[in-house]
């Protein structure tokens, strides 16, 4: 058996910024390859802190979803994780065992080789009829005079595409750092350029501060008193979203398991918490706000306080991401990153199997099921504030200055609209869902949305939201 595990950013308050990890998860999971696929994320759920947790097997693969080595995949992913490893990740990645789990971590998709491919297809899609005539192609970075990394691979990428002669002139160009975009028009001389953002997500710099740089109209633009001349210029989607990345997240995993070909067993832990939760799924369940009950063979998941509403009058869903999608934000339309945040949305009903009900529970309260099995078992170890804060780093370290009153205030804003009871502040749950109190939920340490908050305090610009 073999999990791999997708991680991306995620955001506190944008619910579009985790929608390319799902797209990525669900190609991947299609393909049949492994035995399940799990996203996980710094700033939602499963967070960073809990996604080990959520994998059945004990074989797991993590692909950080970033386009670039730097902060993120090299500090922020293995600290949280617990990989016990830090700064730059070799190129054959790393491998830990933990809690019985074997566990590989790989270098981020965007470092992948096979990544001049996806931009050569990108090209490609913008200009069909490019050659090495007539046509020059542009990669795009971002750039950042405080990561060389980000950089590098954009350099590498394009001496790569300039080595195989498809193009007239092949060009490496920034956003952030020299050689900038605007100085295009004096650097590339063919008649057509075809300009590939390096870029994981269509979003302000590929939808605004590009096309402002370089003077674009839209797709197709083209200059009549360039220093070289008339000039057309092609502009391609971003390289993060083509789907051939799945190919590339395959790549990375498969180079991670090297040449191991023994698959992994099913983790006992997490085998006996879903198995538990199934037996009172069986009987009909209230967990959270959710009501779980067997209907022929089949299992109805509605909101609880929708419980005795004629199903005609819900909105019926028929897959797990059906009922990610529905759930994500709540009545007010609002992202929802916190999921036992008591703000679920009513007016829906899923009827599904037992797979299928597996899955959607994994998307409505993510490793709620693991920590609350592991509560009801004693085996649930609390991770106090002072521990959270001390780990945190960059813009977070600052709430290491956080005051307990400071933190009681915070907390009583965040935690006190939460289901969860906090552990991590010395509260006490004596019995969980699995013994019959529905709301019953642990807080083992304070989420990423808390931290953010308390840094917000700290700062004294709270009000402004997390971000
Ligand atoms: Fe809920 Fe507070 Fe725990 Fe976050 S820290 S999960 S808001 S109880």
């Amino acid at each position: 058996m073999r999990s791999l595990v997708l991680i991306g950013h995620g955001s506190h308050l944008n619910g579009e910024s985790a929608a390319a990890v799902y797209r990525y998860a669900e190609m991947i999971r299609a393909r049949g390859l492994y035995d399940e696929v799990v996203e996980g994320y710094w700033k939602e759920e499963p967070s960073l802190r809990q996604v080990l947790k959520t994998t059945a097997s004990t074989d797991v693969t993590v692909i950080p979803m970033f386009i670039s080595e730097g902060y993120f995949t090299e500090t922020v992913i293995p600290r949280e994780m617990g990989l016990g490893h830090q700064g730059p990740v070799p190129p054959e990645g790393v491998a830990r065992v933990l809690g019985g789990r074997t566990v590989r971590y790989t270098l981020p998709y965007g470092v992948h080789p096979s990544m001049s491919d996806v931009i050569l297809a990108r090209a490609h899609e913008a200009l069909p009829d490019s050659s090495p005539e007539d046509t020059a192609l542009i990669v795009l970075g971002h750039g950042t005079t405080r990561n060389e990394n980000s950089n590098k691979i954009v350099y590498q990428n394009a001496e790569v595409l300039r080595q195989s002669g498809q193009f007239a002139s092949v060009h490496a160009l920034f956003l952030d750092e020299d050689p900038k975009v605007g100085t295009w028009p004096e650097m590339v001389k063919a008649p057509r350029v075809v300009v590939v953002p390096f870029f994981a997500s269509e979003g302000w710099h590929t939808l605004e501060t590009i096309p402002e740089d370089m003077g674009l109209e839209g797709a197709v633009t083209t200059f009549t008193d360039n220093p070289h001349g008339q000039q057309t210029v092609y502009y391609a989607k971003p390289v993060g979203t083509h789907s051939a990345v799945a190919d590339v997240i395959l790549h990375l995993a498969e180079e991670a398991a090297g040449a191991s070909t023994s698959d992994g067993d099913t983790e006992r832990v997490h085998g006996a918490a879903w198995s538990a939760f199934m037996d009172r799924a069986r009987q009909g369940l209230r967990f959270g706000e959710v009501l779980v009950q067997p209907e022929s063979g089949m299992f109805e998941l509605r909101h609880a306080l929708d419980e005795g509403k004629p199903g005609h009058e819900l909105q019926t869903l028929v897959t797990p991401e059906g009922v990610r999608d529905f759930t994500r934000r709540d009545e007010g339309g609002h992202h929802r990153p916190v999921h036992t945040l008591r703000n679920m949305p009513r007016g829906w009903r899923a009827v599904m199997g037992e797979a299928d009900l597996v899955r959607a529970v994994q998307y409505l309260y993510p490793a709620v099921i693991e920590e609350t099995y592991a509560q009801s078992c004693h085996t649930l170890r609390p991770t106090p504030w002072a521990t959270t804060a001390r780990r945190q780093t960059g813009i977070y370290a600052r709430v290491q200055k956080a005051t307990p009153e400071q933190l009681e205030e915070v907390a009583a804003d965040v935690c006190g609209g939460c289901l969860r009871t906090r552990l991590w502040a010395g509260e006490k749950l004596p019995q969980t869902f699995f013994d019959g109190v529905p709301g019953a939920i642990p807080c083992a340490e304070a989420c990423t949305f808390l931290v953010a908050e308390v840094r917000e305090e700290v700062a004294g610009k709270r009000g402004g939201g997390a971000s």
